[in-house]
């Protein structure tokens, strides 16, 4: 079976190895191959270009290089086909610690001690905030959200949670869903950690009025999508409440801009969409298992609810 394989990460080479090794028994094609892209069944994927899709008429199943599918979603070719996206229980562990040390960070007001260290300040202690006050807020309880709130209430911290629709399954703290509980979430949570998808809904969620419900002394770690968060808005808010600080791993455009005010700002910290990358062994172990089932099955179930847009 032929399959294209296209991903401009710096390490693509590597990935290519690993996916030619796993899938030996087929013919693994990059766009250099020059490949009959209307001979192409299988796609494994980010980023690919529009028109590239177009090509692959006769393409059967596209794999997700990462847990997001908008760059999927977004293409005008896309024609509904079923989409595999990674969930891997590496990148749940990388996603539950990237929380925990921006959690953390602010929790021990380290910002402060690193600030007095540049200035080379002995300064007096501050009295850290026990796990048990604190109530951190998890704004989507999909694959990821929900594997980092448990291993936040082991830690013992309260936690809360927010998702679109009514929960099915039990939850070991309280839900919350629906837009009209929006703010009660709000009020409730120290910490906000926000990790939704990019869908036309959840576009600027976090807008000005998000931000004026959240307390004034608060964080707010924005790990789901760039899209969902109004920077404009969001700058303005940390302009005005000093108390409020920001931990951003993804933005409405990126790499962040140079221009962009929210580098220089003192509370804000910023990481480069790295929250949670994608491991290449279990990433590509978890797509041969995927791509097995269908050899097995003759068809494969979308991952995406193409109604909700995730
Ligand atoms: P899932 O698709 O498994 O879960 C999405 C969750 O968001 C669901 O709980 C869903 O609710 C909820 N949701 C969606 N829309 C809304 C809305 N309008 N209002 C309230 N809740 C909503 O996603 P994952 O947990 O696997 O991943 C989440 C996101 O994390 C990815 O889409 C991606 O954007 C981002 N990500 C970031 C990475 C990084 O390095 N920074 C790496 C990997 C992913 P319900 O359960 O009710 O349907």
């Amino acid at each position: 079976m032929s399959i294209l394989f296209y991903c401009p990460w710096h390490n693509q080479n590597q990935w290519f190895i690993e996916i030619k090794k796993k899938f030996k028994n087929e013919k693994i094609f990059t766009l250099q191959d020059k490949p009959h892209l209307s001979k192409i069944k299988f796609a494994i994927i980010w980023n690919l270009p529009n028109n590239i899709l177009k090509e692959m008429k006769n393409v059967k199943v596209l794999f997700s290089l990462g847990a997001g599918v908008d760059h999927i979603l977004n293409l005008s070719n896309y024609r509904s086909q079923p989409i595999i996206r990674l969930k891997d229980k590496v990148m749940a562990e990388r996603m539950a610690n990237h929380v925990l040390s921006q959690l953390l960070f602010y929790q021990l007001n380290l910002n402060t001690y690193l600030n007095a260290q540049q200035r080379k300040k002995w300064i007096e202690d501050i009295e850290p905030i026990l796990n048990q006050d604190i109530t951190i807020g998890i704004l989507g309880l999909g694959f990821l959200g929900s594997f980092t709130s448990s291993q936040l209430k082991k830690l013992g911290y309260n936690v809360i949670g927010f998702k679109y629709s009514k929960p099915i399954k039990n939850y070991s703290f309280p839900v919350l869903y629906n837009k009209n509980n929006l703010k009660k979430f709000l009020h409730n949570s120290n910490v906000v950690v926000n990790m939704l998808p990019s869908t036309q809904e959840t576009k600027h969620m976090i807008n000005k009025f998000f931000l004026r419900a959240m307390k004034k002394k608060s964080l707010l770690i924005n790990v789901g999508r760039g899209s969902t968060l109004n920077e404009k808005d969001l700058t303005i808010h940390l302009k005005k409440n000093k108390q409020f600080y920001v931990s951003l791993d993804v933005f409405e455009k990126e790499p962040l801009l140079k221009s962009n005010p929210l580098w220089k700002m003192s509370n804000v910290i910023i990481t480069p969409h790295i929250a949670s990358i994608t491991a290449i062994d279990t990433a590509v172990e978890y797509m041969y298992s995927k791509y097995c089932e269908y050899l097995k099955n003759g068809r494969i179930k979308n991952d995406i609810n193409l109604v909700k847009g995730y």
